[in-house]
């Protein structure tokens, strides 16, 4: 990117209410067969738009065509039986009734990537794609088959690898990998979390980032976040490797939460994308909320690699409050812009 302070999302964002209920996570479908396929298009056509209208700069499907950043792209899967569901505990905060690793896992056929040429056709802006991260699909599985995390989460890596590859042909700008679990599992990250990731980037050209957050703003997650104290320090954790690793862009959570501006001095070198906006909130931030935001980052981060960003997806929100802090994140950094370039 050419233009300072560039500004995406964090990856979902609300869908219509003539697609799946809205202010819901795992939203059932409200059309089927053809009807879907095309409501799925009309869906991601109106989030790109509102991206452009709020100058988002990067920009997204918006997750339209899944019900769920991890589920759906599982489902596409062979080898996890979703009909055999055991009861795990997810990143070590709630119970949840998931699908079941009954045999070898292997990808049949691209998952996302016509959706992506879709979206390639309809923009010549730059966009970035969002997959699970290989720890954060294996985190959300009962594994009856290979009995190891680290062996399901290689296999999961040679898997996403193939997706990537494809999406980057389709004309995806930036690939990027969800583990929101590489904030619970330290020592699994740093033994095999990181090195899977790089598995899952292999001979990939386009830009690759990583989007690590504390989550949603649903009940298990906030409650969780009221057990981590003044200071979130999680992050500390993990950066030093991940400043080593091949990734690019690393897309953290910042804004209102308790997680200490100097951490990202230890990506220094990375491009950051800074989360600027709250999305377990529907208080829509001011313009100059969010520029405060940028300008703290700023002192760890240098200018030409600071992306404005959420601090994670927005599909759990109503439409009106996810425009609001789009248009919030676009006016913020058109601020600190200012302020670089003056
Ligand atoms: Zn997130």
């Amino acid at each position: 990117m050419t233009k300072l302070l560039p500004t995406a999302t964090a990856g979902s964002l609300p869908k219509p209410s003539w697609l799946a209920q809205p202010e819901k996570l795992w939203s059932p479908w409200k059309l089927e067969g053809e009807e879907l396929l095309e409501g799925k298009r009309d869906a991601l056509r109106v989030t790109l738009a509102d991206q452009q209208q709020a100058g988002i700069d990067i920009v997204s499907d918006g997750e339209q065509t899944r019900q769920h950043f991890v589920t759906t792209f599982i489902e596409h899967l062979d080898g996890v039986d979703f009909e055999k569901r055991e009861t795990v505990r997810i990143r070590d905060r709630y119970d949840a009734s998931v699908p079941t690793v009954v045999g070898a896992v292997s990808r049949q056929k691209p998952v996302f990537v016509e959706d992506a040429k879709f979206l390639r056709q309809q923009t010549t802006q730059p966009i970035k794609w969002a997959l699970p991260g290989p720890m954060t699909m294996i985190d959300t599985l009962y594994d009856a088959h290979y009995k190891s995390r680290e062996k399901l989460a290689w296999e999961f890596a040679k898997i996403l690898n193939e997706e990537a590859l494809e999406l980057e042909a389709a004309g995806v700008d930036i690939i990027q990998f969800d583990e929101p679990a590489f904030n619970v599992f330290f020592d699994e990250v740093n033994d095999w979390g990181i090195a899977t990731l790089e598995r899952a980037i292999r001979g990939l050209n386009c830009e690759t980032a990583v989007h690590i957050c504390y989550g949603y703003g649903i009940k298990a997650n906030t409650d969780w976040k009221k057990t981590l104290g003044n200071e979130w320090r999680q992050y500390e954790r993990t950066f030093p490797n991940l400043q080593k690793s091949n990734i690019d862009l690393i897309s953290l959570e910042c804004q209102n939460s308790h997680v200490p501006m100097d951490l990202i001095e230890l990506i220094r070198g990375k491009k950051v994308m800074v989360g600027a906006i709250d999305v377990a909130s529907n208080t829509v931030e001011t313009p100059e909320q969010v520029a405060d935001t940028l300008r703290k980052a700023l002192k760890f981060v240098d200018a030409d690699k600071l992306y404005p960003c959420t601090n994670c997806g927005m599909a759990p929100l109503s439409r009106a409050v996810a425009t609001g802090k789009l248009n919030a994140l676009s006016a913020g950094a058109e601020i600190v812009r200012k302020e670089l370039s003056a």
